[in-house]
């Protein structure tokens, strides 16, 4: 199976995607310019790693009992203009939906009912904004479906409380899922190949005032040693395996939650659970993500 550790290091099938000699290219002009203080690298892995290889059903188990849903809306938000159509109540129902299909994580919801997914898609797209749908962003790109956001983000607190400490996300595209994940992360370092949405992004972030995302230009292959180790990283394209630069950023106990080609060559979500012992990994449900690329455009 391609996701089974081979024989030896337990590293190698981590390694097997990893594009050797791929440039990054951080523009400084973009590197963020306050860095949290770091704590020490994440040591080398352990040569033993286990691998909990699981079925298509998410078998992940919650740590915590759910708190009360938290109230996501306060009385009296100001209302977004220019959409044509009452954005806090559509999102409200955007995110109930969500709760229905089983992600109930209160902070992530509350998270996913802050953000404005509407100012992340172009104007033709608008009234489309709150469907469970992903949606064309340019350059060949699209924007998560608001149901996967919220799983996949639901899986990186599932056994922390919010907020997590430093979060890479790998695909910043037009920057909606770092706007959110910005709301259950202290710090979120997010890192996008194409120089077209980072700009994007940049323009789109601009005014929602969220000082703790920090957006970076470059090839998300390499990661971003300067932030790491991170509690959590998260990744919006899929790849054939998971780097070992991103296990290697990865926090003693942290999670990353990536969609990754699967032995059957399908692409399905894969938790991979960085502990003082070794890795555990978790493949679940298929999904379908752009894919994984490597260098700068
Ligand atoms: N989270 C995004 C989803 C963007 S789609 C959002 O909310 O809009 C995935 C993104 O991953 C695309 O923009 C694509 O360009 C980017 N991507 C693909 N390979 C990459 C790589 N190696 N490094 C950085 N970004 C990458």
């Amino acid at each position: 199976m391609a996701n089974k550790p081979a024989s030896g290091t337990g590293k190698s099938w981590l390694a097997a995607s990893f594009k050797a000699g791929t440039t990054t290219t951080i523009s400084p002009k973009h590197a963020p310019s306050a860095l949290p203080s770091k704590a020490a690298a994440p040591r080398a892995l352990p040569s033993a790693t286990s691998a909990a290889m699981q079925g298509a059903a998410p078998a992940l188990t919650r740590s915590a009992p759910l708190r009360p849903q938290e109230k996501l809306f306060a009385k009296g938000a100001s209302m977004p203009t220019g959409v044509g159509l009452e954005s806090s109540r559509v999102r409200e129902r955007m995110v109930q939906r969500i709760a229905a299909q089983g992600t109930e994580h209160p902070a992530v919801l509350a998270a996913m009912g802050r953000v404005e997914r509407h100012k992340f898609v172009d104007t033709a797209l608008v009234n489309q904004a709150y469907e469970d749908t992903s949606l064309p962003i340019g350059l060949g790109q699209t924007i998560s479906k608001p149901s996967v956001v919220a799983r996949m983000l639901a899986l990186l607190l599932e056994r922390t409380d919010a907020p997590l400490g430093r979060v890479l996300e790998i695909g910043t595209g037009c920057g909606y899922q770092a706007a959110v994940l910005s709301h259950v992360a202290r710090e979120v370092y997010s890192m996008e190949r194409l120089k077209g949405l980072h700009d994007k992004a940049r323009a789109n972030l601009r005014g929602l005032q969220r000082p703790n995302i920090h957006l970076l230009f470059g090839d998300g292959f390499e990661g971003y040693p300067a932030g790491g180790p991170y509690a959590a990283i998260i990744s919006a394209a899929g790849g054939e395996a998971v780097p070992q630069t991103w296990i290697d950023q990865l926090a003693v106990g942290g999670r990353l939650v990536a969609p990754t080609q699967t032995a059957s060559g399908q692409q399905s979500l894969l938790v991979i659970d960085k502990t003082a012992t070794g890795l555990l990994q978790h493949i679940l449900e298929p999904v379908l993500f752009v894919p994984l690329r490597s260098g700068v455009a």
